[in-house]
């Protein structure tokens, strides 16, 4: 059951890296995603990565942090269909 309360938590903080990042969370909803990500390798690298995008994408106004929601979606995406096909191949 703990486990299993973990996998929801991980699969909860992925949806939600993207808001988080974007600051549209309450401190409620960004505590759990960070306590989560303080034991989760893949979450808090999520973060980062999500973050570097963001600051990317900015530059130094954030305005374009609304418009950038479409494009976490795209990149999720892309790793998804990368990690289905490096899973394809390499499992014979
Ligand atoms: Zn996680």
């Amino acid at each position: 059951m703990r486990l299993r309360k973990r996998r929801d938590d991980h699969a909860w903080s992925q949806e939600h890296l993207s808001h988080y990042v974007d600051g549209d969370m309450n401190w409620r909803s960004r505590r759990r995603l960070e306590l989560h990500a303080e034991e989760c390798p893949d979450c808090s690298l999520g973060i980062r990565a999500l973050r570097a995008l963001l600051r990317l994408l900015n530059g130094s106004s954030g305005r374009a942090a609304a418009a950038s929601a479409g494009i976490f979606d795209r990149v999720r995406a892309d790793v998804a269909r990368a990690e289905t096909d490096a899973g394809e191949s390499d499992e014979p």
